[in-house]
């Protein structure tokens, strides 16, 4: 790849694959921005929650829906920690929006078309002048369907769970692992099923099962596709 053509990178994949992970490095390495669009669907979901628009019994959809207009999502550079930190309404909400609360809610908020269409528009713009490593479960197919390089990432539910499992600790949260994994199970499951968007592999994309690689190797292979192009 010439170092002056800026190009759009889709990363998509299941959940706790190391989307992001990857993500982050290969814009750091290009001087790219990262678009975390998981994050956009959890914040949206953080919204619902603090409105009580959803629970564990009941979810007003209609409420939501109407609400919309009143979501503002940002990313705000954060330069120690190399990425943007989401703000929901101008609050900062990187942290709440990782919980396994909005993990147990959020693919249910990502199934309704309308989330979908304002957070997808969002995320085109964004895009608007290349030079972007998007992640999520849609960039290839439906935010960038003509991006140069798609990545699809998978891994076993069990290494998933295991990876997420041990974030979720390290950060202090109470979880047990059988709660992790029924968890990434289930929104695989919604995330593949959905009538809008769901999770599929790109027909140009490339495929990339990480259970056995280390993450160096993971970036060298994407590196190695980068500069193919
Ligand atoms: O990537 P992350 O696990 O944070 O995404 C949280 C959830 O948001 C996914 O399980 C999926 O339901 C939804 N999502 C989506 N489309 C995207 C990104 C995330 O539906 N582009």
């Amino acid at each position: 790849m010439r170092t002056d053509k800026k190009i759009t990178i889709a990363i998509d994949g299941f959940s706790s694959t190391g989307k992001s992970t990857i993500a982050k490095q290969l814009a750091k390495i290009l001087g790219y921005v990262y678009v975390d669009t998981g994050a956009m669907y959890r914040a949206v979901t953080l919204y619902a929650m603090q409105h009580h628009y959803i629970d564990g019994h009941h979810f007003d959809v209609g409420k939501l829906i109407a609400d919309l207009p009143k979501i503002k999502l940002h990313f705000v550079f954060n330069a120690e920690l190399g990425f943007g930190e989401m703000h929901l309404n101008d609050r900062n909400v990187e942290w709440e929006i990782r919980t396994i609360e909005v993990s147990n809610f959020v693919s249910r908020v990502a199934e309704i078309s309308e989330v979908r269409h304002k957070l997808v528009e969002q995320q085109q713009e964004m895009g608007r002048n290349k030079g972007i490593v998007m992640d999520g479960r849609d960039i290839g197919t439906v935010v960038f369907p003509d991006a140069e390089l798609k990545i699809f990432m998978t891994a076993s539910s069990q290494t998933r769970a295991q990876r997420r499992f041990e974030e979720l600790t390290d950060k202090g949260q109470t979880v047990t692992f059988d709660e992790v994994l029924r968890n990434v199970e289930e929104r695989d499951y919604i995330d593949t099923h959905r009538d809008d968007s769901p999770l599929r592999k790109a027909d140009d994309a490339i495929e990339i099962d990480n259970s056995h690689l280390t993450r160096e190797e993971q970036l060298d292979k994407v590196l190695d596709l980068v500069y193919e192009i």
